[in-house]
């Protein structure tokens, strides 16, 4: 239904030009693929507007087409309106859970443990949920199993004493974590609960927790925490599941924080670090763009990949030697190309081309250290007594030898194809 961004992407780079109809077409894609992500409207229309103006306006700098100019523009206001991950510190820190009843608090607050444990630090986490029964067992269940340090009180129903006297108690860990209760709405006591317990220490960080699922009313929800006492980042949980967290980015981006982390499984070690692009592919529905530019990046700058000789028809066995290496170093290059808007790069390069085992390119290797320079250079010179020669000084058998040279000539003929073909475009200019 063209409702993704990649379909956008492709449209762009298939327009023979660009100007106002074609960015007002891809704008339209993108803003169809974030509302169908939950993303809020006013977000989305601010985000649209910024791209085209930039679009419409901004010269292309020096060496960059226009369509890798747009490109550019979509990606990085992509990326900025997610923002950056909040920083988090490797140190000693005291840090509270707050959050919808159910949005992930008590598994995060484990998560986190482990993160920071794995880190070198020590950490112990205090249970101040006294509304929901089986808080205690929960959490402190999931403590064993980590080997992390609990503090509760099961029969006290006084969370705010609960935690002051837990912070005295693991006063020596290095990372304290407060799990919080929280109910199925925002009540006022449960709000001014938050604000005692966050009235007895210096919080380094106040975690709001929020469910990818929840959609619009993560902006109501975030506003009511942040001015209670002040999110220092945003955890958005369950992005495991089919929900894109669109909502979730709509609050962060109302309340102007961040978010810290991802929760992507029920497991302790399910969490990540935010990471905008990975997110925003999330989104958008389509792989993680910027592992794809970073790929594409690292092989097109590759000294030994050189893409402007074999622009020019020029493949040598050595190209292509380095070319599968690099291929085997970081998956199948067609697949990553796809999913590029790169046209018509590989196009003709078929995925058979590119199966080529790990075990067969150490054939290949020890074949081409029995050839000479030139031959290398010049693969058309090696005939039947050379293909002898090569297979004697190689182990290898003579078919062996003329697989290798059959390959190479269906490789040639495929990069010849896409000699001057459409997309040749340079995605490190793109990252600039
Ligand atoms: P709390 O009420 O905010 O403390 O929420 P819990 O931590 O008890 O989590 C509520 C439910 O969500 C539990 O069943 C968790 O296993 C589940 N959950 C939490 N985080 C994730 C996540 O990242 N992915 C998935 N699939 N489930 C999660
Ligand atoms: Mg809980």
């Amino acid at each position: 239904l063209g409702s993704s961004l990649k379909d956008a992407l492709k449209k762009l780079a298939n327009s023979s030009k660009i100007d106002k109809e074609v960015i007002d077409d891809v704008v339209k894609d993108i803003q169809r693929a974030l509302i169908q992500a939950d993303v809020n409207v006013k977000l989305v229309m601010k985000l649209s507007n910024q791209i085209k103006n930039r679009a419409l306006t901004e010269a292309p700098p020096a060496g960059m087409n226009s369509k890798e100019h747009v490109l550019r523009i979509v990606y990085t206001e992509l990326v900025n309106i997610v923002g950056k991950a909040t920083p988090i510190k490797l140190e000693p820190q005291t840090i509270m859970m707050v959050g919808l009843q159910g949005s992930g608090k008590t598994t995060t607050t484990a998560k986190l443990a482990r993160y920071f444990a794995r880190k070198g630090l020590k950490p112990a986490v205090i249970c101040a949920d006294t509304y929901r029964p089986g808080a205690y067992d929960q959490l402190s269940q999931l403590c064993t199993k980590l080997g992390v340090t609990f503090y509760g009180e099961r029969d006290n129903k006084d969370a705010v004493s609960i935690v002051r006297n837990g912070l005295k108690e693991i006063a020596k860990y290095d990372i304290k974590i407060v799990d919080t209760a929280g109910r199925h709405a925002l009540e006022t006591d449960l709000i001014q609960e938050m604000k005692d317990i966050y009235g007895l220490t210096d919080f380094d960080h106040k975690f709001l927790v929020l469910d990818a699922a929840i959609g619009q009313q993560a902006s109501e929800q975030a506003k009511t925490f942040n001015e209670a006492i002040g999110i220092t980042g945003v955890v958005i949980t369950k992005l495991d599941g089919t929900a894109k967290g669109g909502g979730a980015l709509s609050a962060v981006s109302d309340t102007n924080t961040s978010i810290a982390f991802i929760g992507v499984g029920e497991t302790p070690e399910d969490l990540e670090r935010f990471d905008p692009d990975g997110f925003i592919s999330r989104l958008l529905g389509m792989g993680d763009l910027k592992a794809l530019v970073e790929k594409a990046n690292e092989v097109l700058t590759k000294d030994d990949v050189n893409l402007d000789r074999m622009m020019t028809g020029k493949f040598t066995l050595n190209d292509m030697y380095s070319q599968l290496e690099a291929i085997n170093k970081m998956g199948p290059l067609k697949q990553i190309m796809s999913m590029l808007p790169l046209g018509g790069l590989g196009g003709n390069i078929t995925d058979d081309m590119y199966k080529v085992t790990q075990d067969k390119l150490k054939g290949y290797k020890i074949i081409m250290d029995s050839m000479t320079g030139e031959e290398k250079e010049d693969p058309k010179l090696i005939g039947s007594s050379r293909i002898s020669r090569i297979s004697r000084g190689s182990g290898k058998t003579p078919d062996e030898v003329r697989e290798l040279l059959k390959y190479h000539k269906m490789m040639q003929k495929a990069v010849k194809g896409m000699k001057g073909g459409p997309g040749k475009m340079n995605m490190q200019k793109l990252m600039k």
